[in-house]
């Protein structure tokens, strides 16, 4: 017997915000997006049966709220339990990211030549690379290496580890991955030791946990929390040292920029993808300029 619908909505990609929280309104746990062109696909799984009639009147009325838009077609394949078990990994393909980075699933195991295999095993954590936000962090992580090698990083908000196993991979000699939930910190700490980079990767509970300043500090989190942190995290780069934030939608990503800028951190770069913006920032060559002044002050 059936013990679960999969339900696959194809829209216009304006309609993805809509469609994607009727689905979880309906008690969608979660859902898989593809984009696909100018339209994306929006799969959520149920208990069967889905109540497929009030999706279909659902995409109706979208037709009559935003004029213009073509109905949303919808699609249902029943799984079985053993079905659920395979199906769900299909949406964890490994991807190539930026020059040299692959983020794969366990049941992938051949890491393309010239690149460096991320092994994630999804679990329940956040960080499996399909969000744009971790991929922003990837790239910009990526391109940090490229100018100036860092060699202690920080992770705030690490989830499955991605970003902390990113840059102990690429050769960060001291990566501490900071993580509030217990849970996640666990499925970090596996990943880590997955990965091999256990020697080279601390997790820890906490931003308290992590000592000292670092060189490029990654923030995949809310905008509301990297502007909260923004003294906090300036505090902690080493002169020249690059933050790394996320999760920012494009319309947040003005107050973010002022509250970066505001803690002495100067723009950098930034990618966006899906509406998501990933910023980079960077700490001026020496924020002890202001302590030799006090010192030439107090020899004369
Ligand atoms: N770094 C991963 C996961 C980002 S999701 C990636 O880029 O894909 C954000 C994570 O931050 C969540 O796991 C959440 O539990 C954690 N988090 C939120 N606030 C935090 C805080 N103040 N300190 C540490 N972790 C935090």
């Amino acid at each position: 017997m059936a013990i679960w619908t999969a339900v696959t909505v194809t829209a216009q990609i304006e309609l993805e915000d809509v469609v994607g929280s009727f689905l979880i309104d309906q008690g969608a746990p979660g859902l898989e997006t593809t984009q696909r062109g100018t339209s994306v696909q929006l799969t959520g799984h149920f208990p069967s049966p889905a109540n497929i009639d009030e999706l279909r009147r659902f995409c109706d009325t979208i037709v009559d709220l935003f004029p213009g838009a073509s109905r949303p077609s919808i699609e249902c394949t029943e799984l079985n339990d053993s079905d659920w078990g395979e199906n769900w990994k299909d949406h964890f393909s490994p991807l190539a990211l930026g020059r040299r980075l692959f983020v794969h699933p366990p049941w992938i195991e051949t890491i393309p030549a010239g690149r460096v295999g991320i092994e994630i095993d999804p679990g329940m954590a956040f960080g499996t690379g399909h969000h744009a936000s971790t991929r922003g962090c990837l790239c910009l992580l990526e391109q940090a290496f490229d100018e100036h090698p860092p060699v202690r990083v920080l992770d705030i908000g690490t989830g499955s580890g991605i970003l902390a196993i990113a840059a102990a991979k690429l050769g960060a000699a001291e990566t501490w991955a900071v993580e509030i939930d217990p849970e996640a910190c666990q499925i970090a700490a596996e990943n880590v030791r997955i990965n091999g980079v256990a020697s080279a990767v601390c997790v820890g509970a906490s931003l308290e946990d992590a000592p000292g300043s670092f060189d490029v500090i990654l923030a995949n989190l809310f905008a509301f929390q990297l502007i909260d942190l923004a003294p906090r995290i300036a505090s902690r780069l080493n002169p020249n040292g690059v933050a790394i934030g996320s999760g920012v939608l494009a319309d947040e990503a003005d107050d973010v920029r002022a509250a970066w800028s505001a803690a002495g951190l100067a723009p950098h770069g930034v990618y966006e993808e899906d509406g998501w913006v990933t910023l980079a920032f960077q700490a001026g060559p020496s924020p002890a300029a202001s302590v030799s002044c006090q010192d030439v002050h107090r020899d004369s």
